[in-house]
């Protein structure tokens, strides 16, 4: 346990659970006071145990319960975050859903909840924190995109399309928000255990295992660390940038 996000702020959308609660669990760890933030009722005794585990980190931290792929839901987010702590020093935009299907046979609403959550919920709860970081002149702003925003896959053409547009968008406010220190970057997992993979059949996942050079599927752990270290004063210089966290799936 290291102090090196002592005294920072962080909001970690979508973070009741896989990598988002991986994340709340590192960036606390290394000393940030923390939001978390949910979406289905569900979720709320996930939340609570982590709560418990951040305090256990002497951290502050609160949760709210917000759908982000509404604005004015995600303005609600930052507003509590503001509120509670006066300042957000650090904005993971990991919140994300996926709604498989082939293209043939994906619906207008598969396509449109997919978009909604995973790149506007990124838009909406960014536009919302930029004006606090922008006065105080700092923040780093990390979102969570996918390999296959980078290569494509079949039957993800809604979730692929989604992840390349976080990283246009991601590319695009690193170079607006530069000139007030704020950094902005995206971090591709590869294929990470969480519920989002649970379902995928274990014959699939066998195929999909024998890609990755590394050899095994990666874990929550695996990305909230290169999302620590993006959250730190160590990654200052580094903006605008894509980061695989994927064994060397794609590269
Ligand atoms: P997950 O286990 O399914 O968790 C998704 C999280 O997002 C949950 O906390 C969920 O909240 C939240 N969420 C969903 N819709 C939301 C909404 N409208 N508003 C607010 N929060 C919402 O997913 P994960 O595997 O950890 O994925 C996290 C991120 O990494 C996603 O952006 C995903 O696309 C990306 N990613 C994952 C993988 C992978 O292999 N797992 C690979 C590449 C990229 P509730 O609990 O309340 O539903």
């Amino acid at each position: 346990m290291s102090n090196e996000l002592k005294d920072k702020v962080a909001v970690i959308t979508g973070s009741s659970r896989g990598i988002g609660a991986a994340i709340a669990l590192k960036l606390a760890k290394e000393g940030a006071n923390i939001v978390l933030n949910y979406h289905s009722d569900s979720s709320k005794k996930y939340v609570d145990e982590l709560i418990e585990k951040i305090e256990e980190y002497n951290q502050e931290v609160i949760a709210v319960q917000a759908d982000v792929s509404k604005l004015d839901e995600a303005k609600k987010l930052i507003d509590k975050a503001l509120n509670k702590f006066s300042k957000i020093d650090i904005l993971v935009n990991n919140a994300g859903i996926n709604s498989d299907n082939l293209l043939l046979r994906m619906s207008e609403d598969e396509w449109d909840k997919v978009m909604n959550v995973n790149l506007k919920g990124v838009f909406n709860c960014t536009k919302a924190a930029i004006k606090s970081m922008m006065k105080n002149r700092q923040g780093k702003i990390i979102n969570l995109t996918s390999v296959v925003g980078i290569r494509g896959n079949a039957g993800q053409a809604n979730y692929s399309a989604s992840k390349a547009g976080v990283i246009g968008f991601t590319k695009s406010i690193a170079r607006e928000l530069a000139g007030r220190n704020i950094t902005a970057n995206a971090v591709a997992p590869g294929f990470i255990t969480t519920d989002m993979t649970d379902d995928i059949p274990e014959k699939s996942k066998k195929e999909l295992k024998d890609e990755i050079p590394l050899s095994r599927l990666g874990n929550g752990e695996d990305v909230a660390e290169l999302v620590s270290f993006l959250a730190s004063d160590r990654s200052d210089y580094i903006t605008g940038q894509v980061i695989n966290v994927d064994g060397g799936m794609a590269m």
